[in-house]
C-alpha cells in the first residue's frame, strides 16, 4: 500500500546528500592569493591567525604567491614556522583565478575560506560566515554593499556584463559577489572536478549550485599598493566570463546575418520595382560606400565573435596545466601529506 509522506523532512535530511555529513569541529583552510603583497602580510597574518584559531582547533592558511616580484615569498617564509601556514610559490604570475585554484587544490580543510591579501576583506566576517555554515549553508559569500567608490563608467560596464551574463541562463551569477567566501568541502570538490583551463571562478561558483547565503559588506580600502585589475584587464575577464558561460552571441550573429540578408532582398526588390514602374535610375555612390562599410564592419565583428569562441576551444584543447608550482613550504593540517 502507498504511504503518505510525513509533512516535515527528517532532521538529518541534508547529511546524506553531501555524502559525508558535517563535522562538529570542522577543519578550516584559508587560502590567500598574493601578487606583490609583501607590505600587507605583516598586517594580514596576525589577525587572520587569531581569528582562525578562534573558529577551529584545526586550521591552516595557504598563501599562494602568484609570481610576485617584490619578495612576497621571502616575507611569507618565516610565517610558515610560526604556525600552520603554508606557502605555495608559483613559477610566474598565472593570474588570480589560477592562484585561487592552486589554493583550492592544496587546501585540506572541511571548510575552505578564500580571501584577498590586501586587507579589503575584514577578518571579523569569518565568524558570520561560520554561523551561516553551521545553520546549513554550503557557500557563504560576501557581497559589496554599494559600489559608490567606483566611477559611473565602471558601474555601467558591470551592469552590462551581468545583464549579458545572466540574461538567459539557468543559474545567476550574483552581482557584487567576489572571491571572499566560505565553501563547504562538497562545494570545493565540485569546483575542482570542473576540468576547464580558463577558469572564470565567479561563474563556476554559481554553476556548481548548492545552498548559498550572501552577506553584505563594505570592502575596506586597499592597505598598501594598487589594485591589479585595470579597466583593460577587467574587460578581458568579462570576455572570458561571457565566452565560458554563454553561446548566445554565436546565435545572435546568425540571426543578425539573416535579418540583414532579408533586408537586402527587400531593398533590391524595391529598387527593381521602382525602376520598372517609374523608370527611376539607381543612383547613389554614398549609399553604396556607406552600406559597404557597414556590412564589412558587421562581418568583421561576427568573425571576431566566432574567433573568441574558437580561441577558447584552442586554449582548452591544449590542456596545459593551470599553473606550475616552484616551491612549497610549511605544514598545514595534521596528517595532510601535501
Ligand atoms: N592577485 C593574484 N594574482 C594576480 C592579481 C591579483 O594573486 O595576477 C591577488 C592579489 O594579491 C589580491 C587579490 O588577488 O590578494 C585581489 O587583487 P586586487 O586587490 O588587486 O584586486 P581588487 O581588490 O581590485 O579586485
Ligand atoms: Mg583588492
Amino acid at each position: 500500500a502507498l504511504v503518505a509522506p510525513p509533512t516535515t523532512p527528517p532532521a538529518d535530511w541534508l547529511a546524506p546528500a553531501r555524502g559525508r555529513g558535517r563535522a562538529a569541529t570542522p577543519s578550516i583552510s584559508c587560502i590567500v592569493p598574493c601578487y606583490n603583497e609583501a607590505e600587507n602580510l605583516a598586517d594580514l597574518l596576525p589577525p587572520l591567525m587569531t581569528a582562525l584559531a578562534g573558529l577551529s582547533p584545526a586550521w591552516e592558511i595557504v598563501l599562494v604567491d602568484d609570481g610576485s616580484s617584490d619578495g612576497t615569498a621571502e616575507r611569507i617564509a618565516p610565517w610558515t614556522l610560526a604556525g600552520p601556514v603554508r606557502l605555495l610559490q608559483l613559477s610566474r604570475n598565472f593570474g588570480k583565478e589560477a592562484a585561487l585554484t592552486a589554493g583550492l587544490q592544496a587546501a585540506g580543510g572541511d571548510i575552505v575560506i578564500a580571501m584577498d591579501a590586501d586587507l579589503q576583506h575584514p577578518v571579523e566576517m569569518l565568524e558570520t560566515f561560520m554561523r551561516h555554515w553551521r545553520a546549513g549553508a554550503d557557500v557563504v559569500y560576501a557581497v559589496r554593499h554599494d559600489r559608490h567608490d567606483e566611477g559611473w563608467f565602471k558601474r555601467l560596464g558591470v551592469r552590462g556584463f551581468y545583464a549579458l551574463m545572466n540574461g538567459a541562463s539557468r543559474f545567476q551569477v550574483p552581482e557584487g559577489a567576489g572571491d571572499f567566501r566560505l565553501m563547504d568541502r562538497a562545494v570545493v570538490d565540485a569546483l575542482l572536478a570542473l576540468p576547464e583551463r580558463k577558469r572564470f571562478l565567479k561563474g563556476l561558483y554559481a554553476w556548481v549550485g548548492f545552498e548559498a547565503v550572501a552577506v553584505p559588506y563594505t570592502p575596506a580600502a586597499r592597505a598598501h599598493g594598487r589594485s591589479h585589475f585595470s579597466a583593460l584587464r577587467l574587460a578581458a575577464l568579462a570576455m572570458d566570463g561571457l565566452t565560458s558561460f554563454t553561446t548566445w552571441p554565436l546565435r545572435a550573429v546568425s540571426l543578425a546575418g539573416m535579418a540583414l540578408a532579408l533586408a537586402a532582398f527587400a531593398y533590391g526588390a524595391f529598387l527593381t520595382g521602382s525602376y520598372f514602374a517609374y523608370g527611376h535610375h539607381v543612383s547613389g555612390w554614398t549609399t553604396i560606400v556607406v552600406s559597404l562599410m557597414l556590412f564589412a564592419g558587421i562581418q568583421l565583428v561576427s568573425l571576431g565573435v566566432v574567433g573568441e569562441y574558437v580561441g577558447r576551444v584552442y586554449e582548452e584543447v591544449k590542456a596545459r596545466p593551470l599553473y606550475v608550482v616552484k616551491r612549497r613550504l610549511g605544514r598545514g593540517l595534521e596528517g595532510d601529506p601535501r
